[in-house]
């Protein structure tokens, strides 16, 4: 959906979620688990509250990860982060979630702001 000004509608999220090494799922089992019911849980996760997952991206030697999503608002976002798999995968990552918009959008409100 886009706004009378053309931009997109729908909230585009970037989420930066990183561990601590000693909590990492390539050493600590108890976080391996965890992740690997994230994992096989998602997609479903994803589809009961209508979000999409544009892209994924992780810098291993920081244990940084990189998600994109489009959520239909922030209330969606905010449930799904509830769902048991997830809460659990939040107990071994800190968060950051920010309020991003496509280049195409941001170039079409400089191109109106003249
Ligand atoms: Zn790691």
């Amino acid at each position: 959906m886009k706004s009378a000004i053309g931009v997109n509608l729908v909230p585009t999220l970037l989420l930066i979620s990183q561990h601590s090494p000693e909590s990492c799922w390539l050493f600590n089992e108890e976080a391996k688990k965890v992740h690997l019911n994230l994992v096989n849980k998602l997609e479903e996760l994803l589809k009961k509250y209508g979000i999409r997952l544009l892209g994924c991206w992780f810098a291993l030697s920081e244990h940084t990860m990189y998600e994109v999503y489009d959520v239909p608002n922030f209330e969606a976002f905010q449930k799904m982060s509830m769902e048991p798999e997830i809460a659990a995968w939040s107990s071994f990552n800190t968060m950051e979630i920010k309020l991003v918009s496509p280049l195409e959008d941001v170039m079409r409100i400089l191109k109106q702001s003249q």
